[in-house]
């Protein structure tokens, strides 16, 4: 609730479609959203936030379009890989693959060359609207520090506790993750900030681990 009033809603994932919103998690990948989203506004001037239409074009012709987000050909080859699955698998259509059952899905979505766990639980998360939580770097950090997880917890180690501790609730799962990246970037870098946290005022008597 602190982190709630302190940052309000962060109404996370920007995009127009759930299309858009699984493209943007794959270009944001070891780089800041501010670059992805250039990408996305190139794909967008050109009408390839469109499956078939993005299918349609090669890696080669794909890879400038997106130069700005960053290792351009790799992630060109990664937007293709996943939309041609998308279209193999359910005819791009999103609401047949929201009535996939999850476990298995989530299964074949690692499967897809370039994907990993955080790109994975992301596009299920924000853009299929499936209750996975993202337990990226800035999630587990605050976890481990206040305790809820060990300091050398994992990715699915953490994504299991806290799916274990939450409502399975999408919604939930999303702002939770966003607020506790919105607190990352703020205060719980590498030197942690505690003393104007709001974290700190939720968590009296729960000393967090420094
Ligand atoms: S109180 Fe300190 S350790 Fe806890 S989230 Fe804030 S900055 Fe991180």
């Amino acid at each position: 609730m602190a982190l709630l009033r302190r940052y309000g809603p962060q109404r996370w994932w920007p995009g127009r479609s759930a299309y858009e919103i699984a493209v943007g998690a794959i270009l944001t990948q070891h780089t800041a959203w501010t670059n992805a989203a250039l990408a996305i506004a190139a794909l967008r001037s050109r009408r390839l936030l469109d499956p078939t239409r993005l299918a349609a074009v090669s890696v080669d012709e794909l890879a400038p379009i997106i130069r700005s987000a960053g290792t351009y050909r790799l992630k060109a080859r990664r937007v293709h890989d996943f939309t041609v699955w998308l279209l193999e698998r359910f005819g791009g259509r999103w609401e047949r693959l929201r009535r996939e059952p999850l476990a298995s899905l989530r299964r074949e979505l690692l499967d897809v060359p370039g994907l990993g766990p955080e790109t994975v639980d992301a596009i299920l998360l924000y853009a299929a609207g499936r209750p996975v939580f993202v337990a990226d770097a800035y999630a587990r950090r605050v976890l481990a520090r206040h305790r809820f997880i060990g300091p050398r917890a994992g990715y699915e180690e953490t994504r299991a506790f806290v799916e274990a501790h939450l409502p399975s609730d999408p919604a939930l799962f999303n702002e939770f993750h966003a607020l506790l990246v919105a607190v990352g970037k703020s205060h719980c870098r590498t030197a942690p900030r505690c003393e104007a946290c709001p974290v700190r005022v939720d968590l009296r008597g729960r000393r967090p681990a420094t």
